[in-house]
């Protein structure tokens, strides 16, 4: 792979809540280029937002990107370290620099302070959709000096304005969706600079771009909006702006912008539901991007390879959770047993399966059963039986269990099974079906009694191998106990 240190890209979250399905989509695109390109991957925290930005979030966010395993060079490690570059990549430990580029357009005439209060900012913009017009009327824009002194003296605090042109357009040359063109006449003067002295994102993100030599800024599309005035920023400042790559919106499944509404978006849900981070990985990479040959499964480093913006679709995608849960079984069921149990762990506590309770080991289970796992919570609660009461399903109790003559086979079957060596599959199955012979029933009809009274359930393991796991003991205990609740 090249290496090519020019290339930088950067996942700027407002830690305003948690890291959700789009802002990891986000995430990844922007590591992906970074990653085929050699280049470096920055994770900037646009904290400006002081009411709505927490602590909690920004942890959240990066527990989140740690656990989709997507690793950046520069940026926040914690609340307190920080790692390569030079300088914070907290915003709000960076406000000396926007103060002083505010400065600057200040002084050269591109940027004006504004004592407008936000009713009449608000007044301004209901006019000026009123008379059908386009731009709001920025009164401060020509205010006088006396004028402002008299503000000033009030203890009027200002906002700072940026100078937007008149007329004409500027014209953004998107790497996804081509040339997008924004008449400037519809552009109000932006505020760069909050009346407390902060910057606005607007504004911290092209000091931070330019300042963190970023050279792709790859975002949601809801931010193609703000670049005509962000590109404005670069050239009054006499910078030349970083390639622009906006993605597509990502849609529920009922063809709404995704959001709550359509159940889990936050990736630590993700994690908390049994979601293999590799998994989530990959289906994110396909929200939006694809290759020719619609290949759909790609370990990480295999996407690394192989992701191009030129893949990047401008069409909204779709998420599709039924996709997602089938991946996510794809990847699990390529696992090792072993490793599905370690994966598991977390799951596995909770259901008090760790330390191993007395009974069949889990491993050998997973093994048994790892066709079935779609999420790593399946695991306890597909295995649960092998280890805790039986707990009969209304199937198999009302249904399987209390079909005339089943007691009698049941009573058979331990008769059979008491002393039977060796309890093995083949040996049980092959003595089983010799049963169903003797007494002319059909194998469904034993077969379907005896795992409803062992398991509690319809459906599991393949019969014999669970009995041979099972082992004697369990398997004729629980027949005598089926038979004697039967009465
Ligand atoms: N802080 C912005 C957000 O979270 C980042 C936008 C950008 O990438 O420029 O939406």
């Amino acid at each position: 792979m090249n290496q090519n240190p020019a290339i930088r890209t950067r996942f700027a979250p407002s830690p305003t809540g948690y890291l959700h399905i789009g802002g990891a989509r986000t995430t990844l695109y922007n590591w992906l280029f970074a990653r085929r390109h050699g280049g470096v991957f920055v994770l900037r925290i646009e904290d400006t937002d002081e009411v709505r930005s927490t602590e909690a979030s920004v942890t959240a966010i990066l527990d989140s990107i740690n656990w989709l395993g997507l690793d950046w060079d520069e940026g926040p490690l914690d609340l307190e370290r920080e790692k390569g570059g030079s300088g914070s990549y907290y915003q709000m430990k960076r406000l000396p620099l926007y103060q002083e580029h505010v400065r600057r357009l200040l002084d050269a005439g591109r940027a004006y302070p504004c004592y407008c209060t936000k009713e009449e900012t608000d007044a301004a913009r209901k006019s000026a959709i009123a008379n059908g017009g386009t731009r709001p009327e920025d009164p401060c824009r020509r205010l006088t000096q006396a004028k402002r002194r008299e503000h000033e003296a009030a203890g009027r605090k200002p906002a700072v304005r940026f100078i937007m042109p008149d007329e004409g357009e500027t014209v953004v040359e998107d790497l996804i969706r081509g040339r997008v063109r924004f008449e400037n006449r519809l552009q109000p003067d932006l505020v760069i600079q909050k009346t407390t002295g902060g910057p606005t994102y607007n504004f911290a993100c092209v000091i931070d771009d330019h300042a963190m030599n970023i050279s792709h800024v790859i975002r949601g599309d809801e931010h193609l909006s703000n670049t005509p005035a962000q590109m404005r920023i670069y050239e009054a400042l006499g910078w030349l702006p970083p390639k622009f790559a906006h993605l597509s919106m990502i849609l529920g499944p009922d063809g709404t912008k995704l959001s709550k509404r359509h159940g889990a978006t936050s990736v630590l849900d993700y994690r908390d539901r049994g979601f293999l981070p590799e998994a989530l990985v990959n289906y994110l990479a396909l929200l939006g991007w694809s290759t020719s040959d619609s290949r759909q499964l790609f370990r990480p480093d295999e996407l690394v390879a192989a992701f191009d913006l030129s893949g990047c679709q401008k069409n909204p995608a779709t998420f599709d959770p039924v996709k997602l849960e089938w991946m996510n079984g794809e990847y699990l069921r390529g696992l090792a047993p072993a490793e599905i149990v370690s994966r598991a762990r977390t799951f596995l506590e909770a259901a008090g399966f760790v330390p191993q309770p007395p009974g069949p080991p889990l491993e050998r289970l997973a093994a048994m059963e790892r066709e079935k796992f779609k999420l790593l919570k399946d695991v306890p609660e597909r295995l649960a039986f092998f280890y805790r009461d039986v707990e009969f399903s209304e199937q198999a109790w009302g249904k399987v269990l209390a079909a005339p003559g089943v007691k009698d086979v049941l009573l058979g079957l331990v008769e059979l099974l008491d002393r039977f060596e060796p309890f093995s599959d083949k040996a049980l199955e092959a003595a089983i079906r010799g049963f169903c012979a003797s007494r002319g029933l059909k194998p469904g009809q034993v077969f379907h009694p005896l795992r409803a009274a062992v398991s509690g359930r319809t459906e599991g393991p393949t019969l014999f191998l669970m009995l041979e796991l099972m082992g004697r003991d369990m398997v004729v205990g629980r027949l005598r106990a089926a038979a004697a609740r039967l009465g």
